[in-house]
């Protein structure tokens, strides 16, 4: 396994190259485009690693899965989807188009739009973003995780798109709260730090069933856990979804600071970065780290019998 996950990190630097780090966040163009990394955590509780796999950065959109597994938690299936469809949309993460001209609700919780309508949902109570990063922690399992603070300032400071999408959608009625709580929820979910580790961690609980690898507990509700593994197959590499259902075919999720987390159903957790985004914001080399993983340990979710490569 360990030969294979270096073998994973070699091929997956031939292509670094192509891919320009975010700048429309000021602070994600500091990201150095040379870090590669990648952890796997198996069923059993075996992890793997390669590269800067200890590299800290920030979730951005790898935390709309956490949020609407808060959200779910919080007010239910029905409030949710209320807010937010399940739909993908074909255009790019940030797009405003679609919420004004085909339904006024955003069309998944995947797209920053929807995870804005999610986040409103977890605004209430104490401290919102304090109830978000204890999940964040239980589910990655480690307690120091925090707050990239640089990182939510640019990204507040920045994100004119999303407060254009944020008050619209309260001009609607469809936010549970205020457009600036709801926005600044989210700049903060998205600025959480994590590594590769973390993430692998996450995604192996995803893959368990909602339920802790080696202790066996549960940590999230079997339906909440299948609908956010659905989404990530169906919205999660953004409008690149489709093709990498195709060429991969794992239930994962991107974001613009480089990473990608992959659930492979019953078996392990992936988590791969790399700053370089290709032109629809997934990372090209965590992209790469996949595609050789699931060519090379089958984990395509319809892997079948012929080994032929598209
Ligand atoms: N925080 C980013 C934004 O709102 C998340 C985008 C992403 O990772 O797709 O634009």
């Amino acid at each position: 396994m360990q030969q294979t996950i270096d073998d994973a990190l070699a091929y997956a630097r031939g292509f670094i190259k192509e891919g320009k780090v975010a700048t429309y966040i000021p602070e994600l163009a500091k990201g150095n485009p040379d870090h590669v990394g990648v952890c796997l955590v198996t069923k059993k509780g075996e992890t793997y690693h390669a590269g800067d796999w200890q590299q800290e950065f920030t979730m951005q959109s790898i935390s709309k899965t956490m949020s609407l597994i808060l959200a779910l938690e919080l007010v239910g299936y029905d409030k949710v989807f209320s807010k937010v469809g399940v739909e993908p949309t074909g255009d790019a993460f940030n797009s405003i188009v679609k919420l004004e001209t085909k339904t006024l609700h955003p069309l998944n919780p995947m797209i920053n739009a929807g995870a804005i309508a999610t986040a409103s949902c977890c605004v209430g109570g104490e401290d919102p973003f304090g109830r978000f990063l204890d999940l964040v922690r239980t589910l990655c399992g480690r307690d120091t995780i925090t707050l990239n603070e640089a990182v939510y300032l640019s990204e507040k400071k920045a994100g004119m798109r999303n407060r254009a999408m944020a008050y619209l959608m309260q001009s609607e009625n469809i936010l549970e709260c205020d457009a600036e709580e709801a926005l600044d929820l989210y700049f903060k979910m998205c600025s959480v730090s994590i590594h590769t580790q973390d993430l692998a961690n996450y995604a192996v609980i995803l893959a368990n069933d909602g339920c802790h690898p080696v202790t066996g507990e549960r940590i999230v509700e079997s339906w909440i856990v299948r609908i956010v593994k659905t989404l990530m197959v169906t919205c999660g590499m953004y409008d690149g979804s489709g093709e990498f259902a195709i060429k991969v075919g794992i239930p994962a999720k991107s974001g613009v600071g480089g990473g990608i987390v992959a659930s492979v159903e019953g078996q392990m957790g992936i988590a791969a970065f790399c700053p370089g985004l290709d032109a629809k914001g997934n990372s090209i080399g965590a992209y790469r780290i996949l595609e050789y993983l699931s060519r090379h340990l089958n984990l395509h979710y319809f892997a079948g019998t012929d080994k032929k490569v598209v």
